[in-house]
């Protein structure tokens, strides 16, 4: 069990795509920091709730063990570490508590240019490359198709033109890259946007209230965005 904290922690991304929205959002809720000398943790000085940057992979692990309350992460990252964690029969410890409105994306079956597409049947036999293995897997399974998945961490796009796949399945936002690599999208799994994700079971009185409070504030914030 983790040891009892009296302050909230919150994982945000380190640096990247969600990093600074993330910040912002959190800065226009009336939190403020003072940063340590690693750039790792933010000390809470508004209020009790401080920050830990990491890596946008991490977060859900660190909710799921209690190191961190909270955390600000795409819905892809979460959904896949959740298909993944259902795959292998472990209770689902984090849940997306809010949609948060930025860092919006699909998670799109790309096929090369040249296909005519037919639908979803087309895939079954092919090779399919993707950093998604769990939400992928579990979309086929649904879909009744079997094809076989090709895990990639990076560059998936360019692993057709490499003969690695002959389709692929990745985050698209406007689509340039996809068309730089000759792929066009055919269908989406999933509408991503970055998430509020917290524990699937309530935290204890003292962090409960904090989180109500944050919660609070953050919905007033995004009332007024939208
Ligand atoms: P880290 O170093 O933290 O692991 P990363 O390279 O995995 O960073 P980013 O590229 O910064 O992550 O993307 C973070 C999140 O931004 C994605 O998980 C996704 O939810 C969102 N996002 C929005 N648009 C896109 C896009 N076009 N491509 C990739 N991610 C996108
Ligand atoms: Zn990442």
């Amino acid at each position: 069990n983790a040891p009892v904290r009296d302050r909230l922690r919150v994982a945000i991304q380190k640096s990247g795509r969600l990093a600074e929205p993330a910040r912002a959002l959190l800065a226009s809720c009336g939190l403020s920091w003072r940063e340590s000398r690693d750039r790792l943790f933010c000390y809470g000085e508004s209020l009790p709730i401080d920050l830990l940057l990491v890596r946008d992979d991490d977060i859900p692990g660190l909710i799921a063990d209690g190191v961190c309350d909270l955390g600000v992460v795409g819905r892809n990252v979460l959904q896949e570490q959740g298909s993944d964690r259902a795959g292998n029969g472990r209770t689902l410890a984090f849940r997306e508590w809010r949609a948060l409105g930025f860092g919006r994306c699909r998670l799109d079956i790309a096929v090369p240019d040249g296909w005519d597409w037919e639908g979803v049947q087309q895939l079954a036999g092919k090779r399919i490359a993707t950093s998604y293995p769990a939400l992928l897997s579990r979309w086929l399974v649904e879909q009744g198709v079997d094809a076989q998945v090709v895990l990639l961490s990076g560059s998936v796009e360019i692993a057709p033109r490499l003969g690695q796949a002959e389709a692929i399945c990745d985050l698209v936002s406007s689509g340039a890259t996809l068309a730089a690599n000759q792929l066009k999208p055919v269908t989406t799994l999933l509408e991503s946007e970055a998430v509020l994700a917290g524990p699937a079971e309530e935290l204890d009185a003292t962090r409960g209230e904090l989180a109500e409070l944050l919660l609070r504030r953050l919905d007033g914030a995004l009332r007024i965005r939208h």
